[in-house]
């Protein structure tokens, strides 16, 4: 046997097995090497905290890497963080426990069932009582526990965008004596404050008063659904926001919950009624209407000839299983032509946005090469698409300024479906 200076490996000079001749190198085998030579007490920090357990049942397969949005513009995903855990790594103070956009690809594929919708947010807790929250992400959870939103306006600018908008809505929060609505329509932060989401709200109301729905919003009672509050460990704040959401819920009669969002529908269907002790009744809008094509169709006055691709939300799609109403929506609009991108469903490719990733593109920027939503809008093109439909307000936003620093400004329009029905349905300013 060879004597080598690096004691962890073996080899023997003379073998032959069966006739082949595996001497020297070939036959070179490493000792068994402890993992307890190294300090894991990084790795035991996370896995005993409550929701933190799974990541210790990591077996280093590396599948999740493969399909991990942030390995795909950086170096990232579970397996890594998992072998920087074992090697000394202190998640509770490193930049990687905010990169991650819990969009749940990794979970999907990890024969482990390594949870890191349970372990961010288990540790990202922690993170918060100890005050290491990244500034940018720290702004905007001051903002929605003073305001009730991120964007850090005052409740009352939520109704805003309802001023010289002539179509009938209800703002039951106006009311003297409120009479039971069918839908209650939660209308989300980006919807009411952002002036492209505005630009969908006010389809949405145009859609639903041609379709005859009987609805009310809850205007300036509305706040933030919380649910990328609890993504990022604001576990105190999401509970006060679903107890009041829960609470105007509780106020106006309503048949059924329609939210714009998807990170809405995620916390009312899943989330709120760990806290309220409640179930409700909660439809994505693209559930709803689909539920509705024919009237839509009869409705859609003229077509959209254009080349229309779609962009699952994660929490729409992976989070919640629904790939097929926002399809059915767009396959119905006359004149389309429909194609699908090449991560699409199942497998689609997350914007950034979850998980808290809204508000932290300045730190990802530093360990990425491109933003999640550039790769995507370049993916789009590829395709040959012109128009990209979206069904999420987080997104119009990210991907629009995507095709800015992208540089292919006129080549791709960004559209919530919710426009592309009203353009159809004969309104102008939802034109692409
Ligand atoms: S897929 Fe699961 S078990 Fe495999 S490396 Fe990733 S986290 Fe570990
Ligand atoms: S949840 Fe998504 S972003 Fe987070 S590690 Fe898994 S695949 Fe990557």
């Amino acid at each position: 046997m060879s004597e080598h200076k690096y004691e962890k490996w073996i080899q023997k000079d003379n073998v032959v097995i069966d006739g082949i001749d595996i001497s020297g190198e070939w036959n070179k085998m490493y000792e068994p090497r402890e993992i307890t030579e190294y300090d894991i007490t990084g790795l035991e920090n996370v896995r005993d905290l409550a929701g933190g357990e799974s990541m210790g049942w990591c077996y280093q397969c590396a599948q999740c890497i493969g399909v991990c949005p942030v390995d795909n513009v950086g170096s990232y995903g579970p397996r890594k963080i998992y072998r920087k855990l074992q090697t000394g790594m202190d998640l509770f103070t490193h930049d990687d426990l905010w990169m991650c956009t819990t969009c749940s690809n990794c979970l999907r594929v990890c024969p482990k069932e390594v949870d890191m919708m349970k372990i961010m947010p288990a540790v990202r807790e922690q993170a918060v009582l100890n005050g290491n929250v990244p500034a940018e992400l720290q702004e905007m959870l001051q903002n929605v526990a003073e305001y009730g939103n991120p964007m850090g306006d005052s409740a009352r600018k939520r109704v805003k965008w309802m001023k010289k908008f002539d179509e009938p809505v209800r703002d039951l929060s106006k009311e003297d004596n409120p009479q039971p609505v069918d839908v209650l329509w939660y209308v989300s932060d980006y919807f009411s404050f952002h002036g492209r989401g505005n630009d969908a709200a006010k389809s949405m109301v145009r859609v639903f008063n041609r379709l005859n729905i009987d609805f009310g919003i809850l205007g300036k009672e509305e706040k933030c659904d919380g649910d990328s509050q609890r993504l990022v460990g604001e576990t105190g704040l999401f509970e006060e926001l679903a107890e009041h959401n829960g609470a105007q819920f509780d106020k106006y009669e309503h048949n059924k919950l329609v939210v714009s969002d998807p990170h809405a529908y995620n916390a009312f269907k899943n989330f709120y009624p760990k806290v309220t002790k409640k179930e409700y009744n909660v439809e994505h809008y693209t559930q709803f209407l689909a539920e509705r094509i024919d009237d839509i169709s009869a409705l859609m006055k003229r077509p959209f000839p254009k080349k229309v691709t779609f962009h699952d939300p994660c929490y729409l799609g992976r989070h919640n299983g629904e790939y097929e109403a926002p399809r059915t929506l767009l396959k119905a609009v006359p004149g389309i032509e429909f194609g699908e991108m090449f991560r699409c469903k199942e497998q689609g490719y997350c914007c950034g946005g979850g998980g808290g990733g809204m508000w932290l593109d300045g730190l990802v920027a530093d360990h990425t090469t491109e933003r999640l939503s550039e790769n995507r809008v370049k993916e789009a093109i590829e395709v040959g698409a012109e128009v990209l439909a979206v069904c999420c307000p987080y997104e119009v936003s990210r991907f629009e300024d995507a095709i800015k620093s992208t540089n292919n400004d006129g080549k791709l329009v960004v559209m919530d479906i919710i426009e592309i029905l009203d353009y159809c349905m004969g309104n102008d300013d939802a034109e692409a």
